[in-house]
């Protein structure tokens, strides 16, 4: 079965956020007092989550990421990820986490059919690291890394926030990384979500720096496919590498025309597109799978052509953004 969308793009990805909370407070993403928390009854529970999956997977959705918020503050994620993983029709059940929790659940989740992880770590620094994040303990992230390549957790994704004046003068140490570990690392550029105005204005830096640094160290970029499939990165190698470097840039070159993902907040609304403000409510279609798979459909023809982050950057302009933080809808 092939769900396609209102211009004809194919989706078999459906992100869900499993909570708007988190454990760190990373700049580009939360405020220091971090967010308005959502009361436990306003988040979709687990057992809604699955009918969506199933009704998801009949349609022809195969992949799945669990996301947020941090989904390892959520309890007994494990099982989640042990329902999700036996629905017929997901080949593929992939987390995105900020990995300080991860070593603590790895062995169950990979029991429990988690099948790869994206790790987010935005400098290799422990001081930054502390910066950046408000909170977070830098060892935690780089054992939780080296247990996913352990526990085979593969491709082990590092996402890599390039900020001007934070972690630029890191660039050459991530390819350092990548020629060390089979890891690959993803630099994503800085979008402006929520109303960081002043930080994105003083801190975004499109990834074509990337490549520059790396052409300069003599280590220039060669494509490669995609590690685990496809997505809106673009993948290369270089002399020496063991792992990859991905760039993903929403803003500078936008991947709309490719999009095939789905989103599930942790309200419990589909959203098309992250950045666009249309989504709807999945609860009152919960008890009757045909009118949850007619919804993901109305969902999915409505999906817009382009994000307005897009349509925004090439008129020159700085984008509105969506007010939604992305702990909120899910990044
Ligand atoms: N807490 C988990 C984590 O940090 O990996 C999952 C949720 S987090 C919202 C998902 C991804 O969104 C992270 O890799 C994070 O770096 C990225 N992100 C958050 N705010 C961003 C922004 N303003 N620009 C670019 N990426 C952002
Ligand atoms: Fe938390 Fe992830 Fe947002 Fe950082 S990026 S504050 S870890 S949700």
């Amino acid at each position: 079965m092939m769900l396609l969308d209102g211009q004809g793009r194919k989706h078999d990805y459906l992100r869900i956020s499993v909570t708007d909370r988190c454990n760190l407070r990373c700049v580009y993403c939360m405020g220091d007092e971090g967010i308005a928390q959502m009361s436990h009854d306003q988040i979709i529970s687990y057992e809604e989550i699955l009918k969506v999956v199933v009704a998801a997977a009949e349609l022809g959705i195969s992949k799945i990421r669990i996301t947020g918020g941090e989904p390892l503050v959520r309890k007994d994620l494990v099982n989640l990820i042990k329902m999700i993983a036996e629905v017929p029709g997901i080949k593929d059940l992939a987390m995105t986490t900020n990995g300080t929790l991860l070593l603590r659940y790895i062995e169950a989740l990979k029991k429990a059919g988690l099948n790869r992880v994206n790790i987010s770590l935005d400098t290799l620094d422990a001081d930054k690291y502390q910066k950046i994040t408000r909170c977070g303990k830098f060892e935690d992230v780089i054992k939780a890394i080296d247990a996913s390549l352990d526990y085979n957790l593969n491709p082990v994704k590092i996402n890599t926030v390039l900020m001007k004046g934070v972690n630029d003068d890191e660039v050459l140490a991530f390819l350092k990384l990548a020629m060390q570990k089979p890891l690959h690392i993803r630099f994503i550029e800085y979008m402006k979500i929520g109303d960081h105005d002043q930080a994105y204005s003083n801190h975004y830096l499109p990834l074509s720096f990337v490549e520059k640094t790396a052409k300069k160290a003599g280590l220039p970029f060669k494509p490669v496919p995609l590690p685990g499939g496809s997505g809106p990165a673009e993948s290369y190698t270089f002399p020496g590498s063991k792992g990859t470097i991905g760039l993903i840039h929403p803003i500078s070159k936008h991947f709309c025309d490719s999009c095939n993902r789905l989103r599930l907040t942790s309200e419990g609304s589909l959203k098309a597109c992250l950045y666009w403000q249309d989504e709807k409510p999945v609860q009152p279609f919960l008890n009757n799978k045909e009118a949850l798979k007619n919804l993901i459909r109305e969902v999915l023809y409505g999906k817009p052509v382009e994000h307005e982050m897009a349509i925004h950057s090439k008129c020159g302009s700085i984008n509105p953004g969506s007010m939604r933080g992305m702990s909120k809808t899910g990044g």
